[in-house]
């Protein structure tokens, strides 16, 4: 075999996984169709992830949050729904709610797409035990009862005792290993990009149900923010034609001039919004991680956040597996990662997509109803820190492998 585990995908949930398996022993490859160059320099493409502490813990592990400049992260300190004309807020913050000694003053941070791939690229460096090979697509995948193998396109192969797809939400390797997936087309683009603005966000971030559209207003540093604006794929090609004054000034009323003058920093990138579950996590010899197990929309900011720690519970399982002695793509290994990781992302996809339609119908009983459940939220103390905590991740504190085991690997 040429090696333990072959990962489809050196994005940031397979270069994840990677990280997570370090120390283990095991032979890792990864394929990726992309360059190296490609995955040496990844271009800015728009996303600002919102990482919840447990990934940041996980990250930590890596010992790549410290590879992270200090202006690479942007912390949350505090967070601001509103729902359609009125300027009336629920409002999350930090201290409101009674953080503990143990999550430091901020709700999360955020943390540029391009940056998380680029420090994972990096931090392979230090793992002798994995390969990278780049500019290899995978075709074809066949399984047998003692190992698992690729084709890749140009006619090479691969084989291993574990294979793991984590290759996109629109995974082609989910679809040769047979397992299906729901998938709901919201009929909806995000489009992304950066804006400076005349007054300081201080670390506050906006999530605007406007009507028919929704705006995000994420705070990087004091006087720049990363913009999320939700709309229609029917208004996609109209809010990209838009000159940059346009669009700037477009966003700049929708936001109410909160911050001033506002202006476009960066190119606007748009993605169609599809939100994708595997009805298995993992079949004989596999395991799907990331986008390619759960595609999450981004108004809740869980898609990487689940990415990686399923990428988590997927390595402690292996591991435990090796402890005992035991065959690494067993089925029951693997369905314990499924069984685990499936009680985190169900509740939350299916979660994320009826929120979505919450606030996106415009009806007016709806509109009624999003004023009373702001109001609710904001004023019950234990609702708001149901929803606090569900969008930090703070809770879950005690899934994630204290520090030193981590750093160990
Ligand atoms: C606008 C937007 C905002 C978001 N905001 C947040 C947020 O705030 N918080 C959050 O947690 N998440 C967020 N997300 C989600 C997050 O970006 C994704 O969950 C994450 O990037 C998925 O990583 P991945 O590695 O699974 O997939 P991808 O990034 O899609 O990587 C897949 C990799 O597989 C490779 N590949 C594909 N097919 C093959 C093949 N056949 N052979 C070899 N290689 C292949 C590709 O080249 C690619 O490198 C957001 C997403 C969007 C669109």
């Amino acid at each position: 075999m040429d090696s333990d585990i072959l990962v489809v995908g050196a994005g940031p949930a397979g270069l994840g996984f990677a990280h997570s398996m370090s120390g283990s022993g095991l032979r890792i490859t990864l394929l990726e169709r992309q360059s190296r160059n490609a995955l040496q320099h990844p271009k800015f493409d728009g996303r600002d992830i919102a990482l919840t502490h447990r990934s940041i813990r996980i990250l930590e592990g890596f010992g790549i949050w410290e590879r992270m400049a200090a202006d690479e992260k942007h912390p949350v300190l505090a967070a601001k729904v509103l729902n359609g004309d009125s300027s009336y807020s629920l409002d999350i913050g930090a201290d409101a709610v009674g953080l503990d000694a143990m999550n430091p003053g901020a709700l999360g941070y955020l943390v540029s797409n391009h940056v998380i791939r680029r420090r994972l690229f990096q931090g392979l460096g230090d793992l002798p035990e994995v390969e990278l090979v780049t500019d290899s697509t995978v075709t074809g995948v066949a399984q047998t009862a003692e190992s698992i193998g690729v084709e890749l396109a140009g006619g090479g192969a691969r084989t291993a005792r574990l294979l793991i797809a984590a290759d996109s939400r629109f995974s082609d390797t989910r679809r040769m290993l047979g397992i299906a997936a729901d998938m709901h087309d919201f009929g909806r683009v995000c489009i992304v990009c950066r804006m400076d603005h005349e007054k300081p966000h201080d670390g506050t971030a906006y999530e605007c149900f406007h009507y028919g559209r929704t705006l995000a207003v994420l705070p990087l540093s004091s006087h720049e923010s990363s913009i999320v604006v939700t709309a229609s794929s029917s208004d996609r090609d109209r809010l990209m034609g838009m000159s940059d004054k346009q669009f700037s000034s477009d966003v700049e009323g929708r936001f109410g001039s909160r911050y001033g003058r506002m202006r476009l920093t960066t190119e606007r990138f748009a993605y169609p919004l599809v939100g994708v579950h595997a009805k298995r996590f993992c079949a004989a010899r596999c395991a799907l991680v990331g986008d390619s197990a759960v595609g999450m929309h981004p108004v809740t900011a869980h898609g990487y956040n689940l990415g990686l720690s399923g990428a988590d519970i997927l390595a402690e399982e292996i591991r435990k597996a090796l402890g005992r002695r035991e065959d690494i793509g067993r089925f029951d290994v693997l369905r314990r990662y499924e069984q685990k990781h499936v009680r985190n992302t169900r509740p939350m996809y299916h979660g994320t997509n009826g929120l979505v339609k919450f606030f996106t119908d415009d009806r007016p009983p709806a509109r009624l109803a999003r004023r009373m459940v702001l109001r609710i939220a904001n004023n019950v103390p234990p609702v708001k820190r149901i929803i606090r905590n569900k969008l930090t991740e703070i809770g879950n504190r005690n899934d994630v492998l204290p520090l030193p085991f981590r750093s160990s690997r």
